[in-house]
């Protein structure tokens, strides 16, 4: 009898929440999507760059990468270079395409100059405080049909979108507000995952998920909750391997051999962990763990360390490995 009821409540409990997420997704049936003939980037790190080099070469659209540093512009654009001479000297485009798709790319350090793009997708670091209030600014700055995307990894779209106006009914820029969560390495990663909040219109999801198309990447759907499925799956994994390490259970050699060697992966993950950043699997994790509330996302003591340390893994040189 009990397990009856407890069973037909569980099934009441699934159904109920499949009705909330899909309600809560924009209907696709007979929107169109619309074109975008000019992209704008904001945060030219790993994925920003990676999303800007893909959209101008397979896209071939031309696109603004603002970042506030003008180093990491540098750094960017540089990246950039390489990836396209690598891709030239292995016969995989032409010089005459690389240099096309190279002069689409305009670095800049000013945010107002994303005020003629038809999306714009941002990637500065995984901090709450920072995306709301660049949202904020974007809302004024863009045109007022430009589509608004977050290359987040684990925060709440709906919080991103009501961001971009103190009257929560006014709808004009947050329905234009989603997700569209690149993958690393972007230029070679085929997936994104799409996430809708509440206020999202159905044309706007049409956009996006045209536009990943076009770049050439497969659009998934996940729903609008902490890590939504890529990081719900993947950063628990990484930061138990974290715990791991610091708790002897094997050592970091042993730990990457084991799940490379043993599952097929193309690398174990304390070294997916430094590519990813530790700020960012840090990140990640806080927002697992206060927006899911269960103590089986609290962050490896020792990644909280090595943050604190400033060895955020590749990008600073030194994370678990060396480089
Ligand atoms: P990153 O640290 O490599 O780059 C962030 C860039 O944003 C830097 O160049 C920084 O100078 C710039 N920036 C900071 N504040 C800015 C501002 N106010 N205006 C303009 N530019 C600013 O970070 P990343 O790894 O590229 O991550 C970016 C986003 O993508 C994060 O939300 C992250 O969670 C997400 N993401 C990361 C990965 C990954 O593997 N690293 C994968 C998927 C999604």
């Amino acid at each position: 009898m009990f397990s009856t009821v407890s069973r037909s409540l569980s099934r009441h409990a699934v159904r109920s929440s499949c009705r909330q997420f899909s309600s809560s997704r924009p209907r696709l049936a007979e929107t169109q999507p619309a074109e975008i003939k000019k992209l704008g980037v904001i945060g030219a790190g790993q994925m920003g760059l990676g999303i800007a080099l893909v959209a101008a070469r397979a896209a071939g659209v031309p696109v603004t990468v603002v970042d506030n540093s003008q180093k990491s512009l540098d750094k960017g654009l540089a990246f950039a270079d390489k990836l396209l001479a690598k891709d030239v000297s292995k016969e995989k485009i032409s010089q005459s395409d690389a240099d096309t798709a190279r002069a689409r790319l305009t670095p800049t350090t000013k945010t107002d100059d994303l005020n003629d793009v038809d999306m714009v997708i941002e990637a500065v670091p995984e901090i709450l405080d920072l995306k709301l209030k660049i949202f904020s600014d974007l809302a004024h700055i863009c045109p007022s049909h430009a589509v608004l995307a977050t290359n987040t990894s684990s925060i709440s779209i709906t919080r991103i979108a009501a961001a971009t106006s103190k009257d929560p009914t006014d709808l004009s820029a947050s329905s234009r507000v989603l997700s569209t969560h690149f993958m690393n390495p972007v230029p070679v990663q085929k997936g994104v995952e799409i996430i809708t909040g509440l206020q999202t219109s159905p044309a706007t999801l049409a956009t996006a998920l045209e536009f990943c198309k076009r770049m050439g990447k497969i659009p998934s759907l996940s729903a609008d909750s902490p890590g939504f499925l890529a990081n719900r799956i993947l950063m628990p994994y990484i930061n138990e391997a974290i715990i791991a390490l610091e708790t002897g259970v094997g050592d970091r050699d042993s730990i990457d051999a084991i799940m490379k060697n043993g599952t097929n992966v193309p690398m174990g993950p304390l070294q997916l962990a430094d590519f990813i950043g530790l700020d960012t699997c840090l990140s990640i994790m806080e927002v697992l763990h206060s927006g899911l509330g269960d103590s089986k996302y609290r962050p490896a003591v020792r990644l909280r360390q090595m943050v604190d340390a400033g060895w955020l893994g590749k990008k600073s040189g030194k994370g678990f490995y060396e480089y």
